[in-house]
């Protein structure tokens, strides 16, 4: 799965992207057994600025018909998308995703689907009062939201959704973590966790992990998570 965001912060959402799980599954994995497995996923970055192509890579301008704010120009955005995906042979395989409070409200069904059916995933981050709509209409883009707030600017959402489908790519998740589908004991409600000590002291009171969770009796965990649901 290759991701390709554009945003005028690519450094911020980088700094994201490079870490942990997400970063792993960016190299080519040379894990034990010398077994040369893949990259999994790849998290390109495209700055409208640098396709800006003007004096001061203005990104920005007034909105027509007045009103507060500014606006992102529409060139800059669709020369990056251009740069981005524009040449992909099977633009089938090709999802140009438009960050938008008023938008389709992102689930993990959305994430699944991506996974599975695309190659190549545009994210477009606006900035400011958002993006020319002549965006939008020339590409076919789908408006996605994350939830109703509004943020002031779409990187999050971007990476929200990144770290959402990326998770989906058969091999991100490493042996120490699985898909909440894929376990037998352990749903996505899976809610209580504990690791070691058994037994911690805050503020004068003693926090003690369940009991059955100690017991190593496998069948009353499941029964007790199940529970807990
Ligand atoms: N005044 C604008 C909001 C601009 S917010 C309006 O009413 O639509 C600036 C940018 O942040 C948006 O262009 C969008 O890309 C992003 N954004 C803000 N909230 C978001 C949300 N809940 N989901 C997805 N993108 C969001």
């Amino acid at each position: 799965m290759n991701f390709h965001v554009i945003t005028l912060f690519p450094e911020v959402c980088r700094a994201y992207t490079d870490a942990s799980i997400l970063g792993r599954a960016q190299k080519t994995d040379k894990g034990k057994g010398a077994k040369v497995r893949g990259k999994k996923i790849s998290v390109n970055y495209y700055d409208p600025r640098d396709y800006a192509n003007n004096k001061n890579n203005k990104v920005d301008d007034k909105p027509y018909g007045g009103g507060p704010g500014m606006v992102m120009r529409a060139e800059p955005v669709l020369k990056a998308w251009d740069k981005a995906v524009g040449r992909k042979k099977d633009q089938k395989k090709v999802k140009t995703l438009m960050m938008s409070p008023r938008g389709k409200k992102f689930d993990q069904k959305m994430a699944k689907d991506l996974a599975k059916k695309y190659d190549h995933v545009v994210l477009i981050s606006g900035r400011y009062e958002g993006i020319d709509s002549r965006v939008n209409k020339a590409l076919k883009v789908q408006e996605v939201s994350v939830g109703d707030y509004v943020l002031t600017g779409g990187e999050l959402p971007a990476l929200t959704i990144i770290d959402s489908v990326a998770r989906q790519v058969p091999g991100v998740l490493g042996a120490f973590e699985s898909l909440e589908d894929d376990r037998s004991d352990a749903g996505p409600a899976s809610s209580e966790f504990y690791t070691r000590p058994a037994e911690i002291i805050y503020k004068k009171k003693k926090l003690k992990v369940p009991s059955v969770f100690l017991s190593g009796n496998h069948a009353e965990i499941v029964k007790y998570r199940a529970e807990k649901k």
